[in-house]
């Protein structure tokens, strides 16, 4: 790893949080995670889960996700990468698309801010919502 993840220590609860993380690409939040790391650690509090999150955080050991007022969401995946967010179920998915690094140049030479990147969340309806709305209708069309 080439974070700088050894800046703080990593104990049995950032690395069990960790492996759990980056066992799904669901981007979970806070409480998802609590429910996957008490199947290993039973006496874990969701204030515990809740504080090594937000230090792995700022570590750079991973993402965190809090765009758009939404529920804050965590990422194993640390390099730059774009989100896709359900607008009906709030799931949100990895986007794979190239980042546009010049929008971030950009930015730099028209703000007094030293930018130090960007963050994109596109909108959109899942698959399984798109089902669950086209079942719908179907059932609206025959009744
Ligand atoms: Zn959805
Ligand atoms: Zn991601």
């Amino acid at each position: 790893m080439n974070t700088p993840a050894s800046m703080i220590r990593l104990t049995t609860q950032r690395q069990i949080l960790l492996e759990e993380l980056s066992k799904v690409t669901s981007h979970p939040t806070a409480c998802e995670l609590y429910e996957m790391v008490r199947k290993r650690l039973p006496r874990i509090g969701l204030g515990t889960v809740y504080r090594n999150l937000e230090l792995m955080a700022d570590s750079g050991m991973i993402l965190k996700l809090e765009l758009g007022g939404a529920q804050k969401r965590f990422d194993a995946t640390t390099d730059p990468h774009y989100h896709v967010r359900c607008s009906i179920c709030g799931k949100m998915d990895d986007v794979m698309i190239q980042v546009q690094e010049n929008i971030t140049k950009n930015a730099a030479k028209k703000s007094s801010y030293r930018i130090l990147g960007h963050n994109v969340e596109f909108t959109g309806e899942c698959p399984t919502c798109q089902k669950k709305q086209t079942a719908k209708i179907k059932e609206a069309d025959t009744a």
